[in-house]
């Protein structure tokens, strides 16, 4: 048996890592077990092949907490934004293009070459979006109120959150609309290009097992608008040496506090001792002794896998079970010998075109004929690629001359159809996404290699993500606020005293974010000072 401490912190992803950050410079002594041997959850940077720095799992930031930048000094523990502009390109297969960008007069001169109506629509969307993003900003950092409980401090909250939305005056019905709806009639009702609608929409269903015309979209679409890139709203990033550089930045900040963090150290269980939870046990038997245990893990393993049945109570149980971890997302990284040469825009010297996301789904009813397949369990004929270059930026990431890219597709079912194998299904869906690519930068193919096809059950298997779900659950209106992870446990605590959750799969959710990390550790001292 080892030291005693006031935390144990189950899993080293960014959140997890938060909460020990805090934890410490409140004061607590902090443990941090992480069952892999690196830091970083799916907020990560590994060596894949010799000399090529891949970002497994996220490839992009925004949501990252300013508070949590600021307050653990994240920049002088080595963490760097590169901004990208343009910040997409979507090539079309007539041969022609749309980037966008933070330059709103390049962005204005690209939305007009195919609707003028739309280049004067799009700023005006981006503030209606602005307002009401003030509106749910805020509520990211708090721990949701319980509209179940009547204590005079929830009832405050609610009250306040009440006068927000009143505040919001006739956005309101669109705040609304956007936390319920779906993406695709918000887009229709703002655009007529086919061409920026399918750019904006692919936002909509990233890690999501739905098309944009499904309810619940829009509030994905919007998650993804909620962020800033050194303090430009909406605009997301590059991550220098990958996004690991976050999980990094703040494991530093973490071990200046006093953090001790144990990389290879997987929890096999949590100790419960009279509905009070002593600390954990690794596989091997070494146990780990703490008043209190704070676990970034998923809900479904943390309840489900690493606590005995006897340790909750039943209707708790009954609600992880039902919690939805459906997923179709597969990440395809890839080492790249020259950068693709697009036919809409030729040149494989770093260009505008290479920097941003390159979006490959040409149409709204591509993408819905994509999930089509994925709904009876089979992987996209024709799939949805949101692909980076982040090396073009970057040059800490491969040999000189030499590229890493990201590619991000949808859609491959966790679950497959009878008579399917994973392995076959996952070699042929990549096949299919690089000749996809092949359409449009026709060197692409012959460019590649090597590559790594992470499908949703390797997500699962490598991160711990139940189902693959990259959110640690689904982010819809069901699952979020007061009712993430489940109704009634939103607080960051859970049954057993002393057993909190600080991962994505609290609010506010999925994302590299740290606010339920932030959150977590705010509710977790305050029961030690208690
Ligand atoms: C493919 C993919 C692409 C994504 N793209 C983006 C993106 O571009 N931008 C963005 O903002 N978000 C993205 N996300 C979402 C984002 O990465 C996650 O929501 C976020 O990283 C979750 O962080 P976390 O700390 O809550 O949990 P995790 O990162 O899931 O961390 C949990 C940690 O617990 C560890 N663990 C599991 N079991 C045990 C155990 N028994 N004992 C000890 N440790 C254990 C795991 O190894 C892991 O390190 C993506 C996710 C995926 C998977």
């Amino acid at each position: 048996m080892s030291a005693f401490h006031d935390l144990i912190v189950i899993g080293g992803g960014h959140n997890g890592l938060v909460t020990a950050a805090y934890a410490a410079r409140a004061g607590l002594k902090v443990l941090v077990l992480e069952r892999r041997e690196v830091l970083g959850g799916a907020c990560v940077t590994e060596e894949v092949w010799p000399g090529y720095k891949v970002s497994t799992a996220a490839y992009v930031n925004s949501l990252l907490r300013p508070e949590i930048i600021r307050d653990l000094e994240l920049h002088r523990h080595g963490f760097e934004m590169l901004p990208r502009s343009p910040s997409s390109f979507t090539p079309f297969p007539d041969g022609r293009s749309l980037m966008l960008g933070p330059d709103k007069a390049m962005t204005r001169r690209e939305i007009s070459r195919f609707s003028v109506k739309d280049a004067e629509a799009l700023p005006r969307y981006e503030a209606m979006l602005e307002r009401v993003a003030d509106f749910l900003e805020p509520t990211l950092i708090m721990t949701p109120p319980n509209p179940w409980s009547l204590r005079p401090g929830n009832l405050v909250q609610l009250l306040k959150l009440g006068l927000a939305f009143v505040k919001l005056g006739t956005d309101g019905q669109k705040a609304v609309e956007i936390l319920t709806g779906a993406a695709t009639p918000i887009l229709d009702r703002w655009f007529e290009s086919e061409q920026l609608k399918v750019t904006l929409a692919t936002d909509a269903i990233i890690g999501a097992m739905a098309s944009p015309s499904m309810p619940g979209t829009a509030y994905v679409l919007f998650h993804h608008v909620m962020g800033e890139c050194n303090g430009v709203r909406g605009v997301w990033g590059y991550v220098r040496g990958g996004m690991g550089g976050i999980s990094n930045a703040i494991a530093a900040a973490a071990r200046e506090r006093g953090v001790e963090i144990r990389t290879n150290s997987a929890v096999a269980r949590i100790l419960v001792k009279n509905g009070t939870a002593q600390g954990v046990a690794l596989a091997d038997g070494t146990e780990f002794r703490a008043s209190r245990v704070a676990s970034g893990v998923d809900a479904n393993v943390t309840f489900l896998k690493l606590m005995g049945n006897g340790d909750l109570p039943g209707e708790f149980v009954d609600a992880v079970r039902h919690i939805d971890y459906a997923s179709a997302s597969c990440k395809i990284n890839v080492a790249l010998s020259e950068l693709p040469d697009f036919t809409a825009v030729p040149g494989t010297a770093p260009g505008p075109q290479h920097r941003g996301t390159i979006h490959i789904s040409p149409t709204m009813e591509y993408i819905e004929r994509a999930y089509d397949d994925a709904k009876y369990g089979r992987p996209s004929e024709h799939p949805i690629i949101e692909a980076t270059i982040p090396s073009v930026l970057d040059d800490t990431l491969a040999p000189p001359g030499r590229y890493v890219m990201s590619m991000f597709t949808q859609y491959f079912p966790y679950r497959l159809a009878p008579g399917l194998s994973l392995e076959q299904e996952k070699e042929k869906y990549a096949d299919r996404c690089f000749a996809l690519m092949n359409q449009f930068a026709p060197n692409f193919t012959r460019s590649v290699l090597a590559r790594q096809i992470l499908s949703p059950v390797d997500l699962e298997e490598r991160f711990g993500l139940t189902g693959g779900n990259i959110m640690q659950g689904v982010m819809s209106l069901s699952s979020l606020s007061f009712m993430r992870p489940v109704p009634g446990y939103a607080d960051y605590r859970t049954p057993v005293r002393g057993l909190y959750l600080c991962g994505a799969a609290t609010h506010p959710g999925g994302g590299v974010m740290g606010a339920c990390g932030y959150n977590a550790a705010r509710e977790i001292v305050r029961d030690s000072r208690a």
